[in-house]
């Protein structure tokens, strides 16, 4: 059976006069993690918010497997994004019963408290939110994103507040939701975490998307970060480390 695929065909977006996203058009395709880079502002967050369907692009389109995107096909993406929308009064547990029943996804108990525990808070189910470190309130939002058994993945600096095991956790998780042909596309600037589990990379730039390349064991931390500064920094930063680009830029 071929992987899902999801393509965004032509899109843009813009505020007041800034073109955030310009025609920008990008394929993505089950059990793959593609991860996002570029500068800050320069409109990560705006495509994926696009592609979760939290904000509308002014041209372009969605389509899956070649279709427009199908009423409640938001039900099919889990996303991770900046803003945690946890409930600091509830527990663990109620915040993902909460957001089962909004999303309308029929899981027991006991597999909320497996989720829990997949993200290593089975022992602090019970706590309220409130409580919580960010590591532990990213930890939530991860569970929170998988529960409804997604088939998109949308994670926009998942790693934030995560400490070493959390950021080994994470990567094992993706890993794992890679196996199960999910679509994910995620935005970071922990080059080194990503670099373990991803298996493309594209950067955004001025709009559009400049570069589109092949992650895996042969893409050294060095290269990675060459071709990022390559396309993103000043030329003197670049030229320090042009010894590690011609075999990346020639492939
Ligand atoms: P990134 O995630 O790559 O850091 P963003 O998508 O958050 O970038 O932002 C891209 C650009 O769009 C920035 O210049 C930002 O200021 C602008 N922007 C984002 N959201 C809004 C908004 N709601 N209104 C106006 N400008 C916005």
């Amino acid at each position: 059976m071929s992987a899902v695929e999801l393509q965004a065909n032509q899109i843009s977006k813009t505020y007041g006069s800034h073109k955030v996203l310009n025609a920008l058009s990008l394929r993505l395709e089950g059990g793959q993690l593609t991860c996002l880079l570029g500068q800050n502002g320069a409109g990560k967050t705006t495509l994926l918010r696009i592609l979760a369907g939290l904000q509308k692009p002014n041209s372009g389109q969605i389509l899956l497997d070649g279709q427009a995107l199908q009423e409640g096909f938001r039900r099919q993406i889990g996303a991770v994004m900046h803003q945690t929308f946890l409930y600091e009064y509830l527990t663990a547990l109620e915040n993902l019963r909460f957001y089962a029943q909004l999303y309308q996804v029929p899981v027991e108990t006991s597999l909320l408290k497996e989720a829990l525990a997949r993200v290593g808070l089975g022992k602090a189910r019970e706590v309220p939110v409130r409580t919580f470190s960010r590591g532990m309130k990213q930890r939530l939002t991860i569970a929170r994103a998988l529960i409804a058994d997604p088939l998109l993945l949308l994670f926009d600096e998942p790693y934030t507040g995560l400490d070493l095991s959390g950021c080994q956790l994470l990567n094992n998780l993706l890993a794992e939701e890679k196996a199960k042909g999910r679509i994910i596309l995620a935005t970071t600037h922990e080059f080194e975490f990503v670099r373990q589990v991803a298996d493309r990379f594209v950067i955004l730039n001025k709009g559009r998307l400049v570069d589109d390349f092949s992650g895996g064991s042969q893409l050294s931390l060095d290269r990675l970060e060459a071709r990022y500064l390559a396309i993103t920094a000043p030329r003197s930063i670049v030229e320090k480390s042009s010894n590690l680009l011609p075999q990346q830029v020639d492939a």
